[in-house]
């Protein structure tokens, strides 16, 4: 049995992030989306806002096997020993993801040697979506249509229609 635990803090869920999820529903038996929160980035969504989201997300686009979970505090390689997932799936769209992938890589295996890390390569459609970028168009009234799921760009608008 493979369980992948795709780790991130999703503010919000792009379709990138959707299709590293797709691609590996169909190589691992499970796939546990673990929201966590980002110590170093401060998030536009509360993690009940993008459970929510990414729960209705994946109920309208991804397989049976794929699932999504909050995570509060803790190493997540000790998330991953509890739930005994053997992989940790992370997604690379550049150099700079990549060093700083390698590294929390190393460390997980320092802390967890039985468990992989996995990456997948970014879908070129994909590559320059990132959830800040998209914060930035959106905070403007920029289109997302093509980088969000539908119900990920209408809570966008009701966000920054809020918070205006
Ligand atoms: P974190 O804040 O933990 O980096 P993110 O939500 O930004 O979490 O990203 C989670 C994972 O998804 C990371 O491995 C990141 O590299 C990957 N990722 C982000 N955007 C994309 C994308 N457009 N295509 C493929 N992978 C992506």
């Amino acid at each position: 049995m493979t369980k992948a635990i795709y780790a991130g803090s999703f503010d919000p869920f792009t379709l990138g992030h959707l299709d590293i999820v797709n691609r590996a529903s169909t190589m691992f038996d499970e796939v546990i989306v673990a929201l966590g929160t980002n110590t170093s980035k401060s998030s536009l969504f509360t993690a009940d806002e993008k459970y929510e989201m990414i729960q209705e997300v994946l109920a309208e686009h991804a397989k049976d096997n794929v699932r999504v979970i909050q995570f509060t505090d803790g190493l997540i390689v000790d998330l991953a020993k509890e739930l005994d997932a053997n992989v940790m799936l992370r997604g690379l769209r550049s150099v700079s993801d990549m060093e700083y992938e390698m590294n929390i890589a190393s460390m997980n295996k320092t802390q967890a040697p039985e468990i992989e890390s996995v990456f997948l390569m970014a879908n070129e459609k994909y590559r320059f979506v990132s959830s800040s970028l998209i914060k930035e168009i959106a905070m403007f009234d920029g289109d997302i249509s093509s980088m969000v799921p539908d119900v990920v760009a209408e809570r966008m608008k009701e966000k920054y229609h809020e918070n205006k």
